[in-house]
């Protein structure tokens, strides 16, 4: 591992769906590779934390088959093959990814972790630090890309340490197998709650707890309208410096196929938080007691940016205001796939953007 200072002009964070994306339309717009080419007069490198391609599609649980994920759009300037829909995604889009990666060639550093991002002096138009697990990169402006997998939301009940059964959050979960037969609760009210809530019900006696009343849409989502007109509301809360919600948050819950199974089967008789948990159940809101055999925390993730921290990019709120994908606190940082980007087309769209404002920057002419 080096240990020497390098130098690049923007440094990407993070080789997901949106970090790719940065990456293609960097070289696209004329950006080199600092590792091949590092004399040139506007470089770039992604650092990515990962062993292989995929982001954080290489550890979606076995059971998120292609058929239901909620849709994947394609990277940019290379069509997807056909894939079988009852791959996993797991399989399926990191060698999708890996192939984009051969095609377009981006310069990618892996498996590298970057554990700060510092100024390197008090200048506003000086330069970033990027400190890594492999060494330190010295830059004028950073895409973070970071996505939310990293930073997964573990709410703190009484009791949870005492707990006697198996706990799980939706990043340990495999497949329902590993619980047949057993009791769990499943707790969370978004997508991927519904998802797991509906598989391990086949198997198993589950019971649904969220904090709220699920509000299911009665009429049929159009994803065209009502897609963009949540892209809007969570564009107007980040660009106001607000905590963005959940996807469910904003949208409500749709009756998707696992939805309507689990329905079904009566797994969706959702019951209030419980108020403690115990050694071998939880004690609920009305005082009574269910014993459990498990716990799975479905209760989602947040945007990894940890790193970030010695920026200071955080108001009072914890928001971060932004500006399209810039911080506008810090116009030498974006960030993609984070708030309104935070889905496949939002991430290709938002490497898109980050880069035109890149490419257009006077600090993006001189290193
Ligand atoms: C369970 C689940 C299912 C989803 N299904 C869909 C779907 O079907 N359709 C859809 O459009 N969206 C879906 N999403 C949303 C999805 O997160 C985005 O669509 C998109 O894939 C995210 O891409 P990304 O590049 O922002 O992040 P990621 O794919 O998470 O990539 C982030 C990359 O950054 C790296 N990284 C993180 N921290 C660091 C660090 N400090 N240093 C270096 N590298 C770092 C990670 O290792 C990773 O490679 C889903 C999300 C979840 C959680």
């Amino acid at each position: 591992m080096s240990t020497a200072e390098r130098r690049a002009t923007v440094l990407v964070i993070g080789a997901g769906q949106a970090g790719l994306s940065a990456g293609y339309h960097l070289k696209r717009r004329g950006f080199a590779s600092a590792l091949t080419d590092p004399a040139a007069a506007r470089t770039f490198v992604v650092l990515d934390a990962e062993a292989g391609a995929g982001g954080a599609w290489r550890h979606r649980w076995e059971s998120l088959r292609m058929a239901t994920v909620n849709g994947i759009f394609d990277l940019p300037g290379f069509p997807r093959p056909p894939i079988d829909p009852a791959e996993t995604s797991r399989a399926a889009v990191p060698r999708y990814f890996e192939d984009f990666e051969k095609a377009t060639e981006p310069p990618i550093l892996r498996p590298v972790n970057v554990t700060a991002v510092t100024r390197a002096d008090a200048d506003p138009h000086g330069d970033l630090l990027v400190e890594s697990d492999a060494g330190r990169w010295r830059v004028r402006a950073v895409v973070n890309a970071t996505g939310t997998w990293n930073n997964p939301v573990l709410p703190r009940y009484p009791g949870q340490e005492t707990f006697l059964g198996r706990q799980l959050h939706t990043r340990d979960y495999v497949s329902a197998d590993e619980l047949a037969g057993s009791r769990v609760a499943v707790v969370g009210g978004g997508i991927s709650a519904i998802q797991q809530l509906e598989e391990i019900s086949r198997t198993a006696t589950t019971y649904w707890y969220t904090r709220r009343e699920p509000v299911f849409l009665d009429a049929e989502f159009r994803p065209e309208e009502e897609g963009r007109r949540t892209i809007e509301r969570v564009r107007a809360d980040v660009e106001a410096g607000n905590v963005t919600g959940s996807v469910v948050s904003y949208t409500g819950l749709i009756w998707t196929s696992y939805a309507l199974a689990a329905k079904e089967r009566g797994a969706l008789a959702r019951r209030p938080m419980f108020t403690a948990v115990e050694p071998r159940g939880v004690r609920e809101a009305d005082g009574s007691f269910t014993p459990l055999d498990a716990i799975l925390w479905a209760t989602g993730f947040k945007a990894a940016l940890r790193h970030l921290d010695p920026l200071g990019l955080r108001n009072a709120r914890g928001g971060i205001t932004m500006r399209g994908t810039r911080v506008a606190a810090e116009p030498r940082v974006h960030l993609i796939g984070f708030g309104p980007s935070q889905s496949t087309v939002g991430a290709n769209r938002a490497g898109r953007d980050a880069v035109r404002e890149l490419a257009g920057a006077t600090f993006a002419g001189a290193r």
